[in-house]
């Protein structure tokens, strides 16, 4: 059975056992989970973060942007999650598909670079790490330069 609406259920944990219709949210984990809305049973997780989904609740309703594609799924949905209520949208061609992932890769990096030294990088040598990274954005500003 097509969903056609969910209703935001904020949990510490998310049951075993999920219903469908609902959206579980997991604030603590900034995680959301619910079953596929084309009612395939599917468990879809979608994670809230600057490149992942942002979620937005009214007080009544969430909204998630952006839009929800389960290409990894059989059924391949693609739904927007608007004030709790589904709409559906167009199947993407698998070259947007895969522009898409290669955007959030990027953005990904992007904002894995930009964090401090020591997260990622498990090395005992974060200020070697840190001059290697000046020199290199150094080596590109001179190119630059002089193109
Ligand atoms: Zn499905």
């Amino acid at each position: 059975m097509t969903i056609k609406s969910l209703t935001p259920q904020f949990v510490e944990h998310f049951p075993e056992k999920l219903e469908p219709g609902e959206l579980y949210l997991a604030m603590e984990f900034a995680t959301a989970a619910h079953l596929c809305a084309c009612g395939c049973g599917n468990k879809v997780i979608t994670p809230f973060s600057p490149t992942d989904w942002q979620m937005s609740f009214d007080g009544e309703t969430v909204s998630l942007k952006p839009s929800i594609g389960n290409w990894t799924l059989q059924c391949r949905s693609h739904y927007w999650v608007r004030s709790g209520r589904i709409e559906w949208a167009g199947d993407m061609s698998q070259e947007a598909i895969n522009a898409g992932r290669k955007w959030d890769a990027q953005a990904k990096a992007r904002q894995q670079s930009g964090r401090p030294s020591g997260e990622e990088i498990r090395e005992p040598a974060p200020r070697a790490q840190e001059q290697t990274q000046a020199s290199s954005l150094f080596g590109r500003l001179k190119k630059w330069i002089r193109f």
